[in-house]
């Protein structure tokens, strides 16, 4: 029997208005093939497109999962639950949302709530299950809408992913893993938008000092900068491997063993 593996394809490494509306990067988040579950995070603009590109099969999703219901993660989030349910024939698949993105102006369209098996609201100190898959969403972030970060368990490994927020004290404290996964939009902080900043990301993978860190979720200040070099950089001043995510990178979670 073949290994079980975890893999992240990032379908986009896009962030924030500007870069996802020019599609300087795509955009449409990432495929979590964690052993035999299939997980689709923060389905964004173009996600339909980039996962037929990737040749990645969204009948085999077994869950979508989305951080908050800005634009820039959710905007392929019906087209992916009408793909995950084969155009709604077959119920299947679970999905997981805040609840304001099922609320008045919904992002999820009503007519499609029912084709997906379940779909549960996430909550803050939250703790769900797809398969062998476990993930928690520890602390409500500072966003303009209600929005979460993750910690997925998988048999084989742990790996946290701090989805968009503004800095704020304990954040860190919340994302312990051995891979971190970080939406860094901006190069500089002081902007009055509620997202992180190199810095900001820097004392994050400094105070949690993870095996390898992933910078993602880029915009345009970061994109002028070259993500790969500030990456390297910080490789060397921390100590601790961080990679700049390219759209189309295949993580596999075996490297954290290496
Ligand atoms: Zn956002």
């Amino acid at each position: 029997m073949a290994e079980l593996s975890d893999v992240i394809t990032f379908l986009g490494t896009a962030g924030a208005r500007f870069v996802v509306a020019r599609q300087f990067l795509a955009s449409g988040g990432a495929w979590l093939s964690l052993g035999g579950t299939q997980i689709l995070f923060d389905p964004g603009p173009g996600c339909l497109v980039q996962t037929a590109k990737r040749k990645l099969d969204p009948t085999e999703l077994d869950a979508i999962v989305l951080s908050h219901r800005h634009l820039d993660h959710s905007g392929d989030i019906n087209i992916m639950i009408e793909a995950m349910t084969d155009g709604g024939t077959k119920k299947r698949g679970m999905v997981f949302v805040p609840a304001d993105a099922l609320n008045q102006d919904p992002v999820i369209f009503s007519y499609l709530q029912p084709y997906p098996q379940s779909i549960q609201v996430l909550t803050e100190g939250g703790a769900y299950v797809i398969n062998d898959v476990s993930f928690t969403t520890p602390v409500r972030h500072k966003h303009p809408v209600e929005t979460y970060g993750f910690i997925f368990q998988t048999p084989r490994h742990t790996f946290s992913w701090i989805t968009d927020t503004r800095y704020f004290e304990d954040l860190a404290d919340h994302y312990e893993g051995d891979l971190l996964v970080i939406n860094v939009v901006r190069l500089n902080p002081g902007a009055p938008i509620d997202h992180l900043a190199l810095p900001e990301a820097r004392s994050i993978i400094e105070e949690l000092r993870p095996k390898i860190a992933i910078l993602t979720h880029f915009g345009m200040t970061m994109w002028r900068a070259k993500p790969w070099e500030l990456a390297e950089k910080l490789s060397e001043e921390t100590g601790i491997s961080v990679i700049a995510a390219r759209d189309g990178l295949k993580f596999d979670l075996a490297k954290l063993e290496g």
